[in-house]
């Protein structure tokens, strides 16, 4: 049986005469000899060992149906997706003044109002379907914690009619983490939170500077005193926006936390990314779930470096593996306060973008004006060992790149630079295998 195309083989001094193997589309991972490495190349696997390697998704039938299988993933994720995922601007009111905040001028006293309110409960209603078994409401702002009353208010209509079909409401808060109380998460623990992802931008100095209140003064204490109240009452995952200048101070800043009770069994996720500089503007990616990435060479070393800190203080970080863009997956959404529609966060006030409102439904015409699927037309992605990492990546970034989608958004330089060394950690820090 000939090998995955999906291969990435990785060989370094720190494992000297053997490969480490990644099977990009099941994420498995094998450390094997350089001379079992060469027999399976040339199809002469052990016989025993056949089934495991084919299971694990090192050995294929052949390569022609596994790319055809790839190329055709995410149709079989939107015909499966046990999940209606709704990501929600309740309103754009913030008590902070962060200063790459993406929603910039947008921001303000707009707010969802009860006839929105109500026509969101009646979409949703409409797309959970029979197949469906959880809704997922990721909730972002603004802050979000402005507009609790709002929230219940939909959990309460909702999250009955969720159970009463077998499945399950979930809440994640996207949260700058100043009003999350200890009164506030049990507050909202019974509606389905399920966890909040708090920014932190470096250590206090640096991070007052990014993230102050809208009087100037800085957020740092207030949030770190109420992650250290509230980490044994929901998950917290943990975001950061780092600069050339600043990934350095990552690592301290958990040793400051850990310092505060936040150790690593407290904090579910640390997820640091980078702040781009756009049009010499500051955006952060924190809105994009982490799914975002670029190229430039710097950025190799820095999140390599950030990677290894974070890993090496015991803390989790985001498994390698598929992550398919909100863009084509179907049953995600963004929704505005305004019940106006889009694919992404990241595309929240770029009105050529939204794909329709919560009255009219979706106007499928998105799917020619985000280029759905463009990856499948590129030459160079149907041949790339990366393709089920990547699916030609972000089109957030391949929007701030050229001004348009049409493009994809090519991960292959960064992947080529960094990919052998984070699976290096990931057998070292996530498998317990010391070299
Ligand atoms: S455009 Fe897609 S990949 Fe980019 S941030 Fe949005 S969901 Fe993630
Ligand atoms: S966009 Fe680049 S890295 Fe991604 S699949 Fe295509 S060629 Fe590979």
């Amino acid at each position: 049986m000939p090998l995955t195309p999906y291969l990435i083989p990785c060989r370094h001094p720190a494992i000297p005469g053997q490969v480490l193997l990644f099977a990009a589309r099941t994420g498995a991972l094998i450390l094997l000899s350089e001379e079992d490495f060469a027999a399976l190349q040339s199809g002469q696997a052990a016989e025993e060992e056949v089934a495991s390697l084919t299971d694990m998704g090192f050995l294929v039938a052949d390569a022609a149906t596994e790319q055809r299988q790839v190329m055709h993933y995410m149709d079989d994720i939107n015909r499966l997706n046990p999940n209606l995922t709704i990501a929600l601007v309740l309103g754009m009111e913030c008590n902070f003044a962060c200063r790459y905040c993406f929603e910039g001028s947008q921001k303000g006293g707009q707010a969802m109002d009860d006839a929105t309110a109500d026509q969101l409960v009646s979409f949703i209603k409409q797309r959970f379907g029979p197949n469906k078994k959880k809704l997922q409401l990721q909730i972002y702002g603004g802050e979000p914690l402005l507009y609790r009353k709002r929230l219940i208010s939909l959990a309460r209509q909702l999250k009955p009619f969720v159970e009463a079909r077998g499945g399950e409401l979930t809440i994640d808060l996207v949260t700058n983490g100043s009003l999350l109380t200890e009164q506030v998460v049990e507050e909202l623990n019974p509606w389905g939170l399920d966890g909040v992802k708090v920014t932190l931008d470096g250590l206090p100095d640096n991070h007052n500077h990014f993230r102050p209140f809208k009087s100037g003064q800085g957020s740092f204490a207030v949030i770190v005193r109420n992650l250290a109240n509230v980490c044994g009452m929901t998950k917290i995952r943990l975001g950061g926006n780092y600069t050339n200048e600043t990934y350095t101070q990552f690592g301290p800043l958990l040793d400051l936390l850990a310092g505060h009770g936040l150790t690593p069994d407290k904090i579910e996720l640390v997820n640091f990314n980078i702040v781009l500089k756009v049009n010499d503007k500051l955006t952060a990616n924190e809105y994009q779930g982490g799914c975002a990435t670029i190229n430039e060479p710097w950025l190799q070393e820095a999140s390599l470096s950030v990677r290894e800190e974070v890993y090496r203080r015991g803390y989790n970080v985001p498994e390698l593996g598929p992550q398919p863009c909100a863009v084509e997956v179907d049953d995600a959404f963004t929704v505005h306060y305004d019940g106006s529609l889009y694919k992404c966060v990241t595309w929240v006030g770029h009105r050529q973008f939204k794909i329709g409102d919560i009255w009219q439904g979706v106007d499928e015409k998105y799917r020619e004006t985000h280029h759905v699927f463009h990856w499948r037309k590129e030459e160079k992605c149907r041949e790339c060992a990366y393709l089920p990492l990547c699916f030609g990546g972000c089109r957030f970034m391949a929007f701030q790149r050229d001004g348009h989608m049409a493009r994809v958004d090519c991960r292959k330089p960064f992947l080529d630079a960094t990919l052998q060394a984070m699976l290096l950690q990931d057998v070292r820090y996530r498998h317990g295998y010391e070299f």
